[in-house]
């Protein structure tokens, strides 16, 4: 089974690869893929450059061998649907590799608005992350669609290489791509927020150092 984590990584932080490690030890994946974003669909810009986030993930991910730095949303170009990224990866893995999309609970209720998700949904399996103790309490249509899909035992997300749908808790850090950049531009210390890596390579390309350029 691979798992396909996407996001701005503007920058990639303990956030991101804390929940990317549960969700890789509790499914058992054989692979993490992180998939920078290239142009977003959804939401503003973001502030480092394609290459430069890129960069970033490649040194977060350098000690944890399930985890793989995947730049094909970069490598395309232009907007980013998660569509054709799970195609290509199914390309690559076969048709009969189990895929497993990393969601959070804010992006899963957004998926109504995505770009055909219904084809999402058949092409992986949704993994959505919790935080401990909380229950889902979808809207229509993502009621409906849960109820087709939601399995709630991991080892069932083999027997498909996609189509259903597992929510999962993992570990909560209250760090937001958002504070680091904050705290970048205004002197700030960013460390245990990110790994060390991050960190040099943001103060050697002086990245952030101005509050939203
Ligand atoms: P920003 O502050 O710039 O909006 P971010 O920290 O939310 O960024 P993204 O790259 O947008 O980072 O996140 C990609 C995915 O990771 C999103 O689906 C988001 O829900 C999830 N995520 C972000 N921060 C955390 C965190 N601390 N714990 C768990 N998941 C997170």
């Amino acid at each position: 089974m691979i798992g396909i984590f996407g996001g701005t990584f503007d920058p990639i932080h303990n956030g991101h690869l804390r929940v990317a490690l549960d969700v890789t030890e509790a499914l058992n994946l054989q692979a993490l893929h992180f998939v920078p974003l290239n142009g977003a669909v959804h939401r503003a810009r973001p502030q480092a450059a394609a290459a430069e986030r890129l960069a970033m993930v490649q040194a977060a991910v350098g000690d944890e061998p399930r985890f793989v730095a995947d730049d094909r949303e970069l490598r395309r170009g232009g907007d980013s649907y998660t569509l054709d990224t799970l195609r290509d990866l199914r390309n690559q893995f076969g048709q009969d590799t189990p895929l497993c999309l990393l969601l959070g609970e804010d992006a899963f209720a957004g998926l109504p608005t995505w770009h055909a998700p219904e084809q999402v949904m058949e092409l992986a399996h949704l993994v959505v992350m919790q935080r401990p103790g909380c229950s889902l309490d979808p809207a229509p249509p993502l009621d409906r669609w849960i109820a087709r899909r939601r399995s709630d035992d991991p080892a069932q997300l083999r027997d498909a290489p996609g189509g259903r749908m597992l929510p999962l808790p993992v570990t909560q850090l209250a760090i937001s791509a958002t504070d680091i950049r904050h705290r970048v531009a205004t002197g700030r210390s960013a460390r245990y927020l990110t790994p060390d890596p991050v960190l040099a390579h943001i103060h050697r390309h002086d990245l952030y150092r101005n509050l939203g350029d």
